[in-house]
């Protein structure tokens, strides 16, 4: 397999593209000036405290004051040693329940860092346990613990991971090691740290040179998270477009991984990097309702606010007397393109899928073990609850990002998301109530209507029949007016005048 990371960055946007073997696997997009923050480190002043709810607002420069939770406000055990209650099971009850005015004074400065992006009325939750992300490591420089992805199963490479971190790590500082540092040599693991734990010193500098609020350490923007996440041992070309970002990104490769130097390529042709790659199209695809599957069966995927829906359709492709493998092929086809879907389009929360109705429990179980198969190759994390007795398989992603129809669609201003506007009976219905309702029955003159062009043409023609659409007045006259690209709920009554259009109503359902 051919697998190519694409790269398009601008002013803009960063936009960066997973391929394996042609097709597009993996899509992130990152607006410039909309990054996230969380993993964002600010030194900040508190604000305000508020002792009943056990936490405080701090200033952090940005647009709402940030929250922080008495629990997540680091304690330095020695803090409390000299307290006047000397018993130690005090101290230990202390820490955990820590009093919010003991911990912070009104003014004081504080370093934090985002937990929780701000949305909303709500401001950014922040902590002041501090955590550095790298690819094989997590670095706390604030806590003095090592821990070990329970993903890496083995007990012994374990043992042997955290014996070596315990070698290498300063005192005083943490470690989590994740699951990737599985296959990863002890070189790699040790110049990782040493980087982690130079980029915590540049920041307690620059902490101790700055004058709160200010951002002190922004987390690695997308294409600096897809060197880490993405950026593995079996991919053979990272393609990106702007000079700046390559060079960019060339010195963190060369710190992370000094080894895949040579898979960084700039892109030196004319025109889209994203059309160069043929990925625009793809990018369209990834967003439509309906997949084409190879074997004329469909997809149809739904999301709503709740959950997400796919609907297994088989088309053309299942007749009346299918034997039961042909439906079980369909499914096993249809789980593996769902797998390839969750992971494109970024799907997270509860999935429910409902596939082709099966009768053998065997072939059921068939089913949610090739959609368990196909999920293996997904980076984020899934869980398959099986079928229910009406033949749904429950599972749920883990959201990591916000998914690509959040990044890049908005609700339909015509149906405002539902997919379904008035339809042309109830329109006509629609517009004669508005008619009577704006035009008073012994009215002199004439009326404009205007409509979108399927309604004027339905109301013309049914309004020569004997139920008529327009209301009959003895002295006002109303003449329909088809407008191009008109919203299909729209209504505009106006009346008509020597001086031009003077009075007039507007509706939108
Ligand atoms: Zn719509």
């Amino acid at each position: 397999m051919i697998k190519k990371i694409i790269a398009d960055a601008n002013t803009h946007e960063a936009r960066v593209a997973l391929m394996e073997d042609n097709d597009l696997v993996e899509i992130l997009v990152e607006m410039r000036g909309k990054e996230r923050l969380v993993g964002n480190i600010y030194k900040g002043r508190v604000a305000n405290i508020l002792p009943g709810m056990q936490a405080a607002f701090v200033d952090v420069g940005l647009e709402k004051n940030a929250f922080l939770y008495a629990g997540d406000i680091l304690c330095d055990e020695s803090d409390f040693l000299f307290d006047d209650t000397q018993d130690p099971s005090n101290v230990k009850k202390k820490l955990e329940v820590p009093n919010i005015k003991e911990l912070l004074k009104p003014n004081q400065e504080i370093m934090v860092q985002v937990l929780k992006q701000p949305g909303g009325s709500k401001g950014a939750r922040v902590t002041t346990h501090i955590t550095l992300p790298g690819r094989l490591l997590v670095l706390m420089p604030t806590v003095d613990h090592i821990g070990v992805s329970r993903r890496i199963g083995d007990e012994q490479k374990r043992e042997q991971l955290k014996e070596f971190i315990g070698a290498v790590k300063p005192s005083n500082m943490g470690v989590i090691v994740r699951t990737v540092a599985e296959q990863a040599s002890d070189e790699e693991i040790a110049s990782e740290l040493k980087f982690l734990v130079r980029l915590w010193q540049k920041v307690q500098e620059k902490s101790d040179f700055v004058s709160a609020p200010r951002l002190i350490h922004a987390e690695e923007t997308l294409l600096f998270r897809t060197v880490r996440d993405m950026l593995t041992s079996d991919v053979q070309e990272f393609i990106i477009n702007d000079k700046d970002y390559y060079e960019k990104v060339m010195a963190v490769v060369n710190i992370l991984s000094p080894s895949m130097m040579d898979r960084l390529k700039l892109f030196e042709e004319e025109g889209n990097i994203f059309d160069y790659f043929n990925i625009e199209d793809k990018i369209t695809k990834a967003l439509q309702r309906k997949v084409w599957l190879k074997n004329g069966c469909y997809l149809v995927i739904d999301e709503t606010e709740a959950l997400t829906v796919i609907d297994v359709n088989t088309g053309k492709y299942i007749g009346e007397d299918n034997l039961q493998d042909t439906i079980l092929n369909a499914n096993i086809e249809a789980a593996n393109e769902i797998a390839r879907q969750l992971r494109l389009r970024d799907l997270s929360g509860i999935i429910v899928i409902d596939f082709i109705d099966l009768e053998d429990e065997g072939n059921k179980q068939k089913v949610v073990d090739a959609l368990n198969e196909a999920l293996k190759h997904d980076r984020t994390k899934s869980n398959v609850l099986g079928m229910t007795e009406l033949g749904l398989v429950e599972m749920t992603r883990k959201k990591t990002r916000r998914k690509l129809s959040a990044l890049t669609q908005a609700t339909c201003p015509c149906c405002g998301g539902s997919g379904k506007v008035y339809n042309l009976d109830n329109m006509a219905m629609r517009v004669r109530r508005e008619i009577i309702r704006t035009v008073k029955s012994d009215a002199h003159g004439m009326f404009i209507v205007e409509v979108s062009g399927p309604l004027a043409e339905y109301i013309v023609a049914h309004n020569n029949q004997n139920q008529a659409v327009l209301p009959h007045y003895e002295n006002a006259h109303f003449f329909i007016r088809s407008v191009k690209n008109a919203h299909p709920e729209q209504i505009i009554v106006t009346q008509v005048t020597d001086k031009g259009a003077l009075s007039g109503t507007q509706v939108f359902c």
